[in-house]
């Protein structure tokens, strides 16, 4: 299994450093070449609006929805969850449309406000540590889209089918728990069975 990581701008090295010490391999994804043949992409935290414009120039926009459409698994943190959601506010902003949400860009304030908090998940019994950076709020989600975990009172952790979506960042932390989470819904084939060669820790 191979995990693409967008490379553009933001903290995906934190992402890679997290997958290596998992033992899954990745691939910095700066090209429509570079997604091809990955059987996940992680759009990491940094800045929505530089990321996206990015991802028009290099035709990386059209080649991640292609990517989604074939039921492939993506996964948004911070930055990467605005790029996902439908509906983009504060400033109103274009995205890839593929998880139907409305976020709040820097909902939980600046900078200065950042902040490091424990939430609860469904994920595991224990509270799940989630770091802010300005982080957007979710707002809204559509029908069908399960909220994983909370955080003052509103959903932190997204998902649905191959697509989930933290207003966080995991990578910054210890805990592997929503990591683990998506690369199990990246080595699931269509028919809903696991393929074979996810590393296991
Ligand atoms: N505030 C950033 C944005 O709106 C996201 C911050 C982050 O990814 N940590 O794009």
């Amino acid at each position: 299994m191979k995990i693409g990581i967008l490379a553009v701008q933001g903290d995906f090295a934190a992402h890679a450093e997290m997958l290596a010490g998992m033992g899954v391999e990745t691939i910095e994804v700066r090209t429509r070449e570079d997604l091809a043949g990955c059987d996940g992409l992680i759009l990491p935290g940094g800045e929505s609006t530089t990321q996206l414009q990015f991802l028009q120039e290099e035709g990386l926009y059209q080649a991640i929805q292609k990517f989604a459409a074939e039921d492939k698994a993506i996964f948004g943190t911070c930055a990467g969850a605005i790029l996902l959601a439908t509906e983009v506010k504060n400033p109103k902003q274009e995205s890839l449309g593929l998880l139907d949400m409305t976020v709040l860009r820097n909902g939980y304030g600046r900078q200065v406000h950042s902040d490091v908090v424990r939430g609860s998940s469904s994920l595991k019994k224990a509270p799940l540590e989630m770091v802010f950076i300005r982080g957007p709020i979710i707002e809204r989600v559509g029908a069908g889209v399960e909220v994983l975990a909370e955080y003052a009172g509103k959903p932190a952790l997204v998902q649905k089918g191959r697509l989930i979506a933290s207003a966080f960042h995991p990578e910054l932390t210890n805990d592997t728990t929503v990591h683990e989470r998506f690369l199990k819904m990246a080595a699931r084939k269509s028919n809903g069975t696991e393929s074979r060669g996810i590393a296991r820790r």
